[in-house]
């Protein structure tokens, strides 16, 4: 199943996609795609939900996050091996954990701004895992697996010169507004073969700048649940960025940063395509 939001800003409306490009509204059954939502156990009602009601088509309707904001966002930082390398870094012993500011989070098409005073914005094409029940000192990666309600596709936008020349922890450079484009749909688990398999690609314009697979990541889905459970306490509906496959624009010789008027495209078989004009 693949669920989306669709509608204004704070005012979308939760539905099912069928097909590519239609959709059920459900939203007289259900308040929201957000942390009640997902501790209610109700995702598994959806397919009746939806069932014998007409779709329609999205056309030009915006479509939101496939999730309410959540109640944190949590990054994992190099975490590709091919990406490590590209950044002049050792592949980390254990995963690199570092937080986002919830409120970056945005429709997988709306424009993304380049903050004031930015110099070096920069993209990251991202495995998204959205989080399905409370999870708190997980006993094995198969629990893990079991409280993952679904993967999305995720932009983790960064402003390098803050998150690393200006010291400190990485959230400075990873919170700036709309900073963290996710959708366009949340995918349920069992719609994917693998998720280890999953081509990624980002371009800038027309120049492809990131290939990648999620069979190169270091620590997996299951492994980073399950790991970060040991720490804290994962909230139903919460968002982890898995990390971000080589091509970064800070790993280019030279390097190379976002500017207003271009145009982002990103996106993971199976999980669909995002598209961002960067303003600024
Ligand atoms: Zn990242």
């Amino acid at each position: 199943m693949k669920l989306l939001r669709l509608g204004q800003p704070g005012a979308e409306k939760p539905a099912v996609l069928v097909g590519n490009d239609t959709y059920i509204d459900v939203s007289d059954a259900v308040h929201d795609f957000d942390e009640a939502f997902f501790a209610s156990g109700r995702i598994a009602e959806l397919a009746s939900i939806a069932a014998g009601r007409e779709p329609k088509p999205i056309g030009d309707t915006r479509i939101g996050s496939p999730i309410a904001r959540p109640h944190q966002i949590l990054c994992i930082g190099l975490n590709y091996r091919d990406h490590a390398a590209e950044t002049g870094q050792e592949v980390p012993e254990e995963p690199i954990l570092f937080t986002k500011s919830p409120n970056t989070i945005q429709g997988p098409n709306d424009d993304v701004l380049v903050p004031r005073k930015s110099v070096k914005m920069d993209w990251e094409v991202e495995l998204g895992v959205v989080i399905g029940k409370r999870c708190s000192y997980l006993a094995d990666e198969a629990e893990a697996l079991d409280a993952i309600a679904g993967y999305t596709v995720v932009n983790d936008l960064s402003e390098r010169e803050w998150q690393i020349e200006r010291k400190g922890q990485w959230s400075k450079g990873k919170s700036a507004p709309t900073f963290n484009p996710a959708g366009p749909w949340l995918v349920t688990p069992d719609e994917l073969t693998d998720v280890l398999a999953l081509d990624m690609f980002l371009d800038v314009g027309d120049t492809r700048r990131q290939t990648g697979s999620t069979s190169t990541m270091v620590f997996s889905p299951a492994f980073i649940v399950h790991y970060l459970s040991q720490f804290l306490t994962l909230e139903p509906g919460d968002l982890i960025n898995t990390g971000t496959p080589p091509g970064v624009g800070m790993g280019l010789k030279p390097p190379v940063f976002l500017h207003g008027g271009e145009v982002l495209t990103l996106g993971i078989a199976g999980l669909g395509v995002q598209r961002q004009r960067v303003v600024g």
